[in-house]
């Protein structure tokens, strides 16, 4: 208990409850002290925060943008048009509303534009080819890789992601269970990807649990719609997150610890050094001849498969586990 006034959030692990008024104060100072502390912009920085216009990143906009002159940075949103009916629309509206209420300006790359289809589109073939991949797999790539574009085009020198500890967590937990070490060394809170097409990403709410994010909008009037969409049943996170959820309730402090584990580990990890490598097909980043991006529109479009066989020969869909 900070002061007399009725309390309307208790953090547990602090165990203790404040009012609304306090609990905005120490929530919005715990975000500006990790960005300073992390130094995760520098003055003059051009931010673009990749905003879904779901609850966390539209956070992410409403505080860069609150703490801009402070910070000495320039902050837009930049968003994605999946192509998902139903859903992505009602979004977009909120991010626009808010967007126009900060006085920020926001671009939005397409899937459309940029691949020629639809999410929607793309699922309907998925489905035709057996769901080998899921669509949140695809729908991941190709968000990354617009929202990345789209930012580079805009002249961005960093792009916040609203990703919190939860987040952080769970995908930590989902590495880790798939040995995925390259996953775990890579998710910080500050991308040290070294390539010059890849705007450094970075996470302002990488401590912040997500029942405080969600507290935060509430109290704050950031409103985003409760619609979700049509694919989540597709992803693996959801068992992962309960389990997380589940344990953080009967042992405060638990998602902290595990974060603490995964900064570990990437310290003592270190990743040896790898001379960039780059897609055959579209020159962006890649570890194999051709990134993810390329091998997913060829999976799902002929034309665009035509072009990368042109320029690397055959395709072996098998090899990737696409078949
Ligand atoms: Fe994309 Fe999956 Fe998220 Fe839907 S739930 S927006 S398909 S990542």
């Amino acid at each position: 208990m900070v002061c007399s006034k009725k309390a309307s959030v208790y953090v547990s692990y602090l165990g203790d409850h404040l009012c609304a008024e306090h609990f905005v104060e120490y929530f919005e100072r715990r975000v500006y002290d990790t960005i300073v502390h992390f130094r995760l912009v520098e003055e003059g920085d051009r931010v673009a925060v990749a905003v879904s216009g779901g609850k966390d990143s539209l956070t992410t906009l409403y505080l860069l943008s609150k703490f801009a002159g402070r910070l000495g940075i320039k902050v837009f949103g930049v968003a994605v048009d999946e192509g998902i009916a139903g859903y992505r629309e009602y979004k977009l509206e909120a991010l626009r509303n808010l967007a126009a209420k900060l006085g920020v300006e926001i671009y939005v790359g397409s899937f459309k534009d940029y691949f020629g289809f639809t999410l929607d589109e793309a699922v309907k073939k998925l489905k035709e080819k057996g769901l080998v991949i899921k669509p949140c797999s695809v729908c991941g790539v190709f968000r990354r890789y617009v929202m990345n574009a789209v930012a580079r085009e805009h002249d961005a020198s960093k792009l916040a992601t609203g990703h919190n500890l939860d987040d952080e967590t769970q995908v930590f937990v989902m590495n880790a269970l798939k040995s995925h070490i390259d996953g775990i060394l890579r998710e910080g809170i500050i991308s040290d990807e070294t390539s010059a097409t890849l705007v450094p990403r970075i996470k302002p709410l990488y401590l912040i649990p997500e029942k405080e994010v969600l507290t935060y909008t509430l109290i704050m009037n950031i409103y985003t719609p409760f619609v979700e969409c049509p694919y989540i049943v597709y992803a693996m996170r959801h068992p992962i997150r309960h389990w997380v959820n589940e344990v953080e309730d009967e042992d405060p402090g638990f998602k902290y610890r595990l974060l603490a584990s995964k900064e570990l580990a990437r310290k003592k990890i270190k990743a040896p050094y790898k001379q960039p490598t780059y897609c055959k097909v579209c020159g962006e980043p890649s570890t194999n001849p051709i990134c993810k991006t390329c091998l997913y529109r060829a999976y799902l479009d002929e034309k665009y498969k035509e072009l990368v066989e042109e320029k690397m020969g055959k395709i072996n869909f098998k090899r990737y586990g696409l078949e």
